[in-house]
Parts: C-alpha cells; structure tokens; sequence
C-alpha cells in the first residue's frame, strides 16, 4: 500500500514537471491542478470549491446557483467596457472509466497524466481532457494580464455527462452575455453550429399466452456480432440493426412455417444501435428442417444485402428445450407486425447543411418482462424540435396500432444551425487570418449542453470549438498537445475580435 501511494507521488511529480513545460503554460499548469482533483458526474464537491477557491485568490467575482453551475466573470479591460459581454462554458464533470487491471479510486486518486508522441494521456484512466481543457482553458482567460478584450463570464456547468442537469437547470439571469462559446467539442478545424435534441418513446405491449401444443420441436435464434456504433454520431452509416433483423426472420418464418414464439430480446443501451438479438420460438416437428433450412438461405441474404459493412455479422438456429408457453397467436402477430413498420435510421437530411442528418430514430432494445409483457424502446434525434416530436408520433403509430401503451420522455432540445450567425462568422475570420485556412464548419446529430442553452436564452449567438481529442470516455482517451496551441490561439483572437455594442467613442 505504502508503495503504491509512494509510486503515485513519484509519478505525479514527474507527470507535473513534464506537462509545465508544454504551451500554452497557463492552461497546462490549471489542466494538472484539475487532473489532482476528482470530479465524476454527480460528484462535483471538490472542483466547485477549487473553482471558487481560484476566483476569490484572484479577486473575481463568482456566483453559484442551485444546480451548482458556477460562474467567475472577468471584468472589462480599460477602454474595452463597451464590447459585448462574451460567455465562454465547459462541464466540471468528467467520465471515470479505467482498465481493469489498473487500481484506482474516483473519489481520493489523483489521475496521472503523461506525454507519448505529441499527446497527453493519463495512466490506466480516463484523462479527463473532456472537458478538463475547457475548464483549464476559462481559466487562463481569467487570469491573463494581457489578454485584453470585453467583459467575460465564465460559465462552468455540472453534471453534463449523466443527464446534463446542470444545463437543464440554469436560469435566465444567471449570465448576461447574448454570445456564448462552448469549449467542449474535440475537433480542431471544425467549428460546430448545431446538435441535435433528443427524447425517448418506450412502449409497453401486454400479451395473453398459451400452452405448447404437441409434436413441436423448440430452437434458439442468435443474432450477433453487428457493428452496432453510437445511434447520434453513427446512424447514418447503415449499420445493421439486430432487432430489425430478428424480426425479418420471425416474421418470415411465422409467415411460412407458422412458428410461435415465446421470447424475443435484443439491443441493450438506449443510445445505441443493437448489436445483438435472441429469439426462442417453436415449430412443429415434420417443419423443423425446412425452417433450418430456410434461416440459413436468409442467412445468405443478409450477408450479400450488408456486405463488408457487416461483415462478422452471425446468424445460429439451434434445437432447444421446450419452453413452459408460448404467446398468442394475434398478440404475436401484432407484436411482429409492429416491429416491422417500426422506423429505424435517418428520416431526413438537413436542408441547410450538407451531410447532417437532421432527424434520425434508432429501436433500441426490446425485452421480454415479467407479467407478459414486452418493452420496446426507441430513441429519436433531431436539431429540429418538431420534426423530432414527428418521428417520435410515427414510431407511437406504429405501437399504438398494436395494442401497446407508449410514453415519450421529456427530452432535451436541439440547437438548430445558423449559418448567418455573426459569432460563426467572426471565428471563420479569425481562424483564416490565424492559420491560413478555412475551418469546416458542422453540426452534431448528438446532443450538446447548447440546446439547452438555446432553448433558456432565446437568440443567443453560439459556436464550439475545441482542441483535438480522441478516445473520449474511455482509458485510451489523449489530447493532441500542438492543437491546444491552435485553440489558444483562436479563442484568444475571437476574444479580441468580439465586437462593441456601440461604438467606443460615442
Ligand atoms: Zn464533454
């Protein structure tokens, strides 16, 4: 144990050595104090206090609200008061994943940050880079003596990783600025102008049940080995979906060979396209051939309809114990019928941006309960309020017609692209100026504190940015040390540049 502890000093203080000498030196000297302290989502104590500690040793005026976001602001230089109040914002919270084979405890163990290769990484864990670096970054602007420019709030919020609390919680008033950068994407060269919003629709389909006649033969079904992938930033990409293909099957078969089924589970996270899918169903004995037969024809199919996209896509059927019951007839034939009408994937592209997907809808999982009961979630996508509210009513349809009780969740708003947006444009400048090329310019089919944001300060100019970061909420998670020169750089210039509300002399 003693050891341990003794290791764990050694290396943080050759790990603190190492960052100091990066540039740009205020952000990685704040960016090393923040890795020294815990910060999981929901546990947030200890970096509230440190963030509040740091503004009043550095006399700037702070607030906090009931949510616990915390705001430090840096007043105007001299001469620059008539300038627009610019809002910067990060999370203070950050993902705790780490190897297995790596001890470590969230709530006391520093994470222990090194160079390889012109990146920062941290040892056995997550580094905390998202959104440590926007944090470290606020912090520098509050602190640089010659930086000069208009007023600046500092906006940290809480809890952005499990659920976005913090954001959903602000209150108009909290902050003044109509212009906000947001310093949590990880992407250098891309400016981001939009995320989509998100909700839920989860059905609940009750069914009666029957007992298993004779001469029947029982099988199991797998579906597996699918990419599956992140139903925002992946939907696109026409990925199998292992519910849709269980149900192509059963349906087929229970078109053909009249089989009954008995359970049908698949998928797992609701933000992710399924990977997976199982299946117990029954056929009589003189049609338990055929039907073997007829799976691995269909088997064929999929593998020449997908191709190298899904290529370690696997189908089984395999003989089985007999189940105790199987579902009824018409509630099986509802329940299939259902599945099949059910959307997945994009339902439309932007219209203002080439290659977003504006509105997309995944089928999640769907789950076999207790009490006969069949529970199917969906999950839908888009930077455009209505048109989500639209996908999430066709996939409602399509269960309601079953029989099924649907509920939405609450959800949480998108942020909708604004190409004149005079924040996107005055970064685009900057950025040109700066580097001698133009950035892209995106939107996310994911979600962001933004639309949120958006949604609570109506009109508010938005863009983010950030350095260049992969990995992000796993152990491999590293940030590329030259781009956080480049941010710098950026921010710091879009700061100068933030235009007056009135002109100076006036
Ligand atoms: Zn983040």
């Amino acid at each position: 144990m003693k050891i341990k502890v003794i290791l764990r000093l050694i290396l943080t203080t050759i790990s603190m050595s190492l960052l100091s000498n990066l540039n740009p030196a205020p952000i990685w000297s704040y960016f090393e104090e923040i890795c020294g302290i815990p910060r999981l989502s929901k546990n947030e104590e200890k970096i509230r206090r440190y963030l509040l500690g740091f503004a009043s040793s550095h006399g700037l005026e702070s607030r906090e609200d009931r949510a616990g976001n915390i705001l430090i602001i840096r007043p105007a230089s001299p001469g620059f008061e008539n300038k627009n109040t610019l809002v910067l914002q990060g999370h203070m919270d950050m993902v705790g994943e780490k190897n297995s084979d790596y001890s470590h405890d969230w709530s006391s163990d520093p994470v222990i940050p090194y160079i390889e290769n012109g990146w920062v990484k941290a040892k056995g864990t997550t580094l905390g880079a998202d959104d440590g670096i926007g944090l470290a970054s606020m912090m520098a602007v509050l602190t640089d003596k010659t930086l000069e420019g208009g007023k600046i709030e500092c906006l940290f919020t809480v809890d952005e990783e499990t659920g976005m609390t913090g954001a959903i919680n602000l209150k108009p008033g909290f902050f003044e600025g109509r212009t906000l950068i947001n310093l949590d994407s990880e992407d250098e060269g891309i400016l981001f102008i939009g995320c989509a919003g998100g909700m839920d629709t989860i059905s609940c389909l009750n069914y009666s049940h029957e007992s298993v006649p004779g001469n029947m033969t029982a099988f199991i079904i797998s579906v597996t080995g699918l990419h599956g992938g992140h139903s925002g930033d992946e939907i696109h990409k026409g990925y199998a979906n292992s519910i849709k293909i269980m149900n192509r099957i059963l349906w087929n078969l229970s078109d053909q060979f009249n089989i009954r089924i008995c359970r049908f589970d698949g998928g797992n996270l609701r933000n992710a396209i399924p990977r997976e899918a199982f299946a117990d169903l029954i056929v009589e004995k003189s049609l338990k051939e055929q039907v073997r037969n007829w799976v691995s024809g269909f088997r064929e199919v999929l593998q020449d309809e997908y191709g190298e996209l899904e290529k370690d896509m696997k189908i089984s059927i395999e003989e089985s114990a007999l189940p105790t019951e199987i579902m009824d007839k018409e509630g099986q034939s509802k329940f299939l019928n259902s599945l099949a009408c059910c959307p997945h994937g994009v339902i439309s592209w932007s219209k203002d941006m080439e290659n977003l997907v504006e509105t997309s809808t995944n089928l999640a999982s769907v789950r076999f309960t207790a009490g006969h009961n069949i529970k199917i979630i969906t999950t839908q996508r888009s930077s455009v309020e209505s048109a989500k509210y639209d996908a999430g009513a066709m996939v409602k349809s399509c269960f309601s017609l079953a029989g099924a009780e649907v509920k939405h969740s609450h959800g949480y708003p998108g942020w909708k692209p604004n190409m004149k947006s005079e924040i996107l444009g005055l970064t685009i400048r900057s950025y040109q100026e700066l580097f001698g090329k133009e950035p892209e310019v995106r939107a996310i089919h994911a979600g962001l504190e933004c639309g949120l944001i958006y949604e609570k300060f109506r009109g508010i100019d938005m863009i983010s940015f950030g350095p260049t970061i992969r990995g992000a909420h796993t152990p491999e998670e590293k940030i590329e040390i030259e781009t956080v020169i480049m941010f710098w750089e950026l921010l710091t210039s879009v700061i100068r540049e933030i235009p007056s509300s009135q002109p100076a002399d006036l």
